[in-house]
């Protein structure tokens, strides 16, 4: 059995890294490494050496049996795999279900690790918790340099500053995390989420939970959140434009998962904001959450910046390739047996990540 790790086009992770490969690695179960495709998260070549065999992208495509990206390969590359080849990537079937087709008329497998179920269970192989957990952290960070504040409150000879107030968006994995982060970094922290659960976790980080009545139920979500109505939507923007006008940075994080992302801070509540303030939207590549928000880009708008990116886990590259490599770990231990690949449907992960199954 060989398992192909291509270098990736647009991010700086790595799928795969050679200290989780090292556990599974044995004389049935062969590692093949792009040249350089660790580079971007400094692990050179070298690192693989013990583990790996380093080659070129046409040889991995030609040989493997299993190929692990973190993101989906070009639909271009698709034609160039063996049959048979199964691919594991983050795929977003619930985004455009278009790659299943693409993927059977190739005669390939795919399984899309965004499609586990959120169940204790599968925890240990959630890539989307883990990569949301690293951007939670990288989001506060980001603000932080861009705020021509200090995050923490300062008493010093030359004068006392106040702490900055951070208002999260959205708490769940990536929003816990910056809450946390932005605690540690001394700020005063607010958050919404829709979720009633969230209430418990936020305030056990030591920020207040702003409330908003009414949200829909979402107990039957697996753990995602639900469309809200046009109505509870309308009374959440008011609340959060209140506490906008007086934050130093703004977090976002708000998503439905397979809907576009809700606009949680429109034009007008940018327009009171603070100059020198700072928006991070993480829902970037949804359609964001703020109005004002393009994906991959820095919109200044009445001195309020406002960061787009969705993609913050590639800026920290080496430990979340670590850690999406752990939770690829957990998966291939769940379909390779003695050495060969057996997908068993009647196992409930295998059978929800397989999407051309
Ligand atoms: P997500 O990325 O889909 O959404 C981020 C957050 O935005 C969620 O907390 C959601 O409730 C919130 N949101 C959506 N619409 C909103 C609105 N209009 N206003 C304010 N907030 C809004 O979700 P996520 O972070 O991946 O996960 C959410 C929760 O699911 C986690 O906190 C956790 O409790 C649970 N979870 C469980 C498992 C597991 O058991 N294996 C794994 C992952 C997550």
């Amino acid at each position: 059995m060989k398992i192909g790790i291509p270098k990736e086009s647009q991010d700086n992770r790595i799928a795969m890294v050679p200290a989780t490969m090292k556990k599974i690695a044995s004389e049935q179960v062969i590692f093949l490494v792009e040249n350089n495709a660790g580079v971007n998260a400094s692990l050179p070549d070298t690192t693989f050496s013990e583990v790996a065999t380093i080659t070129d992208r046409a040889t991995i495509f030609q040989d493997a049996d299993i190929i692990v990206s973190v993101n989906p390969l070009e639909d271009a590359e698709l034609s160039k795999l063996k049959k048979g080849t199964l691919l594991i990537s983050m795929f977003a079937p619930y985004v455009d279900d278009s790659i299943i087709g693409k993927l059977k008329d190739h005669g390939l497998q795919g399984v899309s690790m965004d499609m586990i179920p959120r169940t204790s269970l599968a925890q240990a192989m959630d890539i989307l918790s883990s990569m949301a957990a690293v951007a939670g952290y990288k989001a506060v960070l980001t603000a932080a340099n861009h705020l021509p504040r200090y995050f923490p409150m300062m008493i010093t000879a030359a004068g006392s500053i106040r702490p900055a107030k951070v208002l999260v968006l959205g708490a769940g994995v990536a929003g816990l995390q910056a809450i946390a982060t932005a605690r540690r970094l001394g700020s005063m922290v607010e958050a919404f989420d829709v979720r009633k659960a969230a209430k418990e976790e936020v305030e056990s980080l030591g920020a207040k939970f702003v409330e908003v009545e009414g949200a829909a139920d979402d107990s039957a979500a697996g753990g995602y959140a639900v469309e809200q109505s046009e109505e509870f939507i309308k009374r959440q923007r008011a609340e959060v434009q209140n506490r906008a006008a007086k934050a130093d940075v703004i977090i976002t994080t708000a998503q439905v998962r397979g809907r576009k992302a809700p606009i949680l801070l429109p034009k007008e509540t940018v327009d009171k904001m603070k100059t020198g303030s700072v928006v991070v939207d993480l829902a970037s590549s949804t359609g964001g959450n703020c109005e004002l928000s393009k994906d991959n880009e820095i919109v200044i708008h009445n001195g309020v910046k406002i960061i787009g990116n969705s993609a913050l886990a590639s800026d920290m590259p080496q430990d979340a390739s670590t850690l999406f490599s752990n939770n690829i770990l957990n998966f291939l231990k769940l379909i390779i047996k003695d050495g060969e690949m057996v997908l068993d449907m009647e196992n409930e992960i295998i059978k929800s990540a397989l999407i051309t199954g």
